[in-house]
């Protein structure tokens, strides 16, 4: 296949014009790890549809796994509180996708994310890319839950903030246990969302909206 034609499977890797050739050097890498493991498997690698599946993989694998490198953790600009805002802000529903480090096949759910500020605020788009970067890494759902609100408590410095996870695993419903549609639940909290009143005003919210939608 001409190296030209090849084109990494995600856009920021796609603009980036540095590091092509190590980028390019870590998927023959990977690809040559899993025809082996296709051979094993018994796995014609002739098979038209099994051809180009190990080159596949390897870009596949630097897309999902991306949040390894930390220089692209997001940028997460903040800004004074002038307003002195002390009231919970909430972003619910966060989709995302992760891969378990255990298994390396994905779980996957939705991520609700609230502080109560102190001096410093955020665009609420950030937080979502917050999430994303953690997610695409092999991940355990505790582990993740715990990076994100440990960056946001960093970079914020707030008043309390709390971070709650729902999650299908594919490891549990493909294998193992087999309990599909099983969600796992995992949270996370610091400062103000000790105290149980601030807490339940976070899961009235949630449920509150859940129930107009
Ligand atoms: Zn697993």
């Amino acid at each position: 296949m001409a190296r030209s034609r090849r084109e990494p499977d995600d856009p920021d890797d796609r603009q980036r014009s540095r590091g092509q050739k190590a980028y390019w050097a870590k998927v023959d890498q990977i690809a040559g790890y899993f025809s082996q493991i296709m051979d094993v498997l018994g796995l014609p690698r002739e098979d038209p549809h099994l051809k180009d599946t190990p080159d596949r993989v390897g870009r596949m694998y630097l897309e999902i796994f991306r949040g390894l490198e930390e220089e692209r953790e997001p940028v997460f600009t903040t800004f004074p509180n002038a307003e002195k805002y002390s009231n919970m802000v909430i972003v619910k529903d966060i989709e995302f996708y992760s891969v378990c480090a255990h298994h390396m096949i994905p779980f996957f759910g939705r991520a609700h994310i609230a502080y109560i500020p102190d001096q410093r605020i955020v665009g609420l788009s950030k937080i979502p890319r917050v999430v994303d970067f953690y997610a695409h890494r092999p991940q355990l759902q505790e582990r993740l839950t715990e990076q994100i609100i440990d960056l946001l408590v960093e970079k914020l410095e707030p008043q309390g903030a709390i971070v709650v996870m729902e999650a299908r695993h594919l490891c549990m419903e493909m294998r193992g246990v087999e309990k599909p549609g099983a969600y796992t639940t995992t949270s996370a909290i610091r400062g103000c969302f000790e105290d149980k009143v601030v807490r339940e005003e976070f899961l009235d919210l949630l449920i509150k909206d859940s129930k107009d939608r």
